[in-house]
């Protein structure tokens, strides 16, 4: 090769080197392969990690990649041959997903529609000199209470994982909107500080859109010197760092763990975070794809390792095994999949012992991969809301969830009335009454499914006035801050309209066999329905009347018995007239004198 020969190369490198750190806006990216790589186990699943290789998904003895054509070459010559490659079509960005001003944008609208229960703080700054925001929400959002316990979600660790901001936001979105509406994520406003970062890569985030095509980037955007760029920021954390595979030493590969642990202002950022709020004990890291729930350790194989307490080992897969069954994702071991060392649940637990888990989101295969459409982020962000409530609810002592200590017990509840019918207009007084072993943080007043009321004290007394004829089914609930809820029986309440007529039994109540039963009504019944049921029931009844009076002929009634009457509705085809009940008595057998023949 002659030296103009090589300086051509490396004129050819350099505008590559140019082109790929910042690519031509409108321009469809280099061609970017899904390839699909052998791999009958973890262990050889682990040893393409070691290679280097990214993998995005585990098939049946396989996995999936994603990688550009110098990748291809440089897995070929490693003698890694794969299966098959597919050039990935080069796809617009998604509009539907927020960039990092439309996040900003939307934190900053809620923070503004919630000033009571959030704060906005800058967390740290990027690399490139973004703004890393985190948001607090608790009911007293100023202050850090260090006997609440806090709990902690971020997204975005890698960059192309973009539907993970969509659930940061559903985060923010679920415990603002919720609060003062539904009882349990109120309890958990008031009980809990949650943070949430929702983008904790925004170079990475904004390099993967900036073009208008998706990139498929994953690192940050540090350059390496070597022409690379980028650090796997879920391979720079200093916990185990390099120390046994699942990282790469090489400035190119995707999953480089950077030149030192912590070398980058992005894990930098979310270290500081988690040593400033001590009282964190739970979080979740949002990443895609392959619904997953992933619980450390990732660098070694084995289950219990001397850096782990077989309680908490117990407490991961119990906790792990319950979001499951509400999201439908696969529960497990991080190194399950292969090896990975130095990613951010390894070090939130190994070394501050917060119960962390990875969530791999939607989809579960390449298709549609990193990309989905917008169409699915309502969904597939609701479906982990379930499991974000679930895991805030246990931070106060997450080993609860295998009986070892902590608020586990929920509270007792009951509910009492006044009354229960009442007339329409007229007040009815509803108490609740809760007792818990801790504390009770939270009563709540259910009509149906409405919250008629809602307080911390946890006695609570409401009087209410039925609006309308009609049975109202009452329920009350109790929350403790251990975010156990209870539920009391529930009480029925039935209101009725005034009776707009009433009925009048002659006094002392026995009939005679002459009158029978003679029923005076205050008001005219011409033309009214009317229900009277008596008790014991009577075979046929002619009820004559007209105007104010009715009459039951006696033969009606069975002699000397006692009977009810009972007014049950009436007066309009809608109306429900206040029950009334009368008691009488039939008149003994008549006796007749004998007849006299002559
Ligand atoms: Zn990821």
């Amino acid at each position: 090769m002659t030296l103009a020969t090589l300086r051509k190369l490396m004129m050819i490198a350099l505008v590559m080197g140019l082109l790929s750190a910042l690519p031509a806006s409108g321009a469809p990216p280099a061609p970017l392969y899904q390839v699909t790589l052998p791999a009958a186990d973890r262990e050889a699943r682990s040893a393409l990690a070691n290679q280097g290789v990214a993998i995005d998904a585990i098939g049946a003895e396989t996995v999936t990649t994603i990688a550009d054509a110098a990748e291809l070459t440089r897995l070929r010559k490693l003698g890694i041959a794969p299966l098959a490659v597919t050039e990935l079509p080069a796809l617009v960005v998604d509009p539907a997903y927020h960039d990092y001003v439309e996040m900003l944008a939307e934190i900053n609208q809620v923070a503004a529609a919630y000033p009571d229960i959030t704060r906005v703080i800058t967390a740290g700054v990027s690399l490139e000199g973004r703004i890393i925001p985190a948001v607090k929400i608790s009911d007293a959002p100023e202050a850090d209470d260090p006997t609440e316990p806090a709990v902690l979600f971020f997204s975005l660790t890698h960059a192309r994982e973009h539907l993970t901001v969509e659930m940061a936001l559903a985060v923010i979105r679920l415990f603002t909107a919720g609060y003062g509406c539904d009882p349990a994520i109120t309890n958990l406003v008031k009980t809990r500080e949650i943070w949430v970062l929702p983008n904790v890569n925004p170079d990475g985030g904004e390099y993967d859109v900036a073009s208008g095509y998706y990139q498929s980037w994953r690192k940050n955007r540090r350059p390496n010197g070597d022409g690379s760029s980028g650090v796997d920021l879920n391979r720079n954390y200093g916990y185990r760092w390099g120390c046994c595979g699942g990282s790469s030493p090489w400035p190119s590969s995707d999953l480089y763990r950077g030149p030192t642990a912590f070398s980058e202002p992005e894990t930098q950022i979310v270290r500081d975070f988690a040593l400033a709020h001590p009282d964190i004990r739970a979080a979740i890291t949002f990443h895609t794809y392959s619904e997953l729930i992933l619980y450390p350790y990732g660098y070694t194989y084995t289950d219990l390792p001397a850096d782990m307490d077989g309680r908490d080992h117990q407490a991961f897969v119990a906790l792990a095994q319950r979001m499951a069954q509400t999201n439908g994702y696969t529960p497990g071991q991080a190194s399950d999949l292969y090896i990975t060392s130095g990613d951010a649940v390894d070090w939130l637990y190994g070394e501050r012992r917060i119960f962390a888990f990875t969530f791999e989101m939607y989809p579960n295969s390449g298709d549609p991969g990193f990309y989905p459409p917008g169409s699915v982020i309502e969904r597939e962000t609701q479906r982990n809301l379930a499991a974000v409530t679930y895991l805030s609810g246990m931070a106060d002592n997450p080993r609860k969830v295998i009986g070892d200590g902590g608020d586990a017990t929920p509270p007792a509840i009951t509910l009492t009335v006044s009354a229960q019918t009442a007339l329409v207009g007229q007040p009815v007084t509803l108490t609740v009454a809760a007792t818990d072993d801790v504390g009770v943080t939270l009563v709540t007043l259910q009509d149906g499914d409405q919250n008629v009321a809602m307080q911390i004290t946890p006695t609570l007394t409401f009087i209410w006035t039925p609006p309308a004829p009609g049975p109202h089914v009452f329920q009350a609930l109790a929350f403790d801050a251990g975010a156990n809820r209870a539920a009391s029986a529930p009480v029925t309440v039935t209101a009725y309209l005034p009776a707009q007529a009433s009925l009048i039994l002659p006094e002392p109540a026995v009939l005679t066999w002459d009158a029978g039963l003679i029923l005076t009504f205050t008001r005219p019944i011409t033309g009214s329905t009317l229900v009277l049921r008596f008790d014991p029931p009577l075979g046929y009844v002619i009820l004559s009347g007209n105007g104010t009076k009715a009459q039951v002929q006696h033969a009606a009634f069975r002699p000397a018995t006692a009977y009810t009457l009972t007014l049950e509705s009436g007066f309009g085809p809608d109306a429900m007239l206040a029950p009334a009940q009368w008691s009488f008595t039939s008149a003994p057998w008549r006796t007749y004198a004998p007849l006299v023949t002559q």
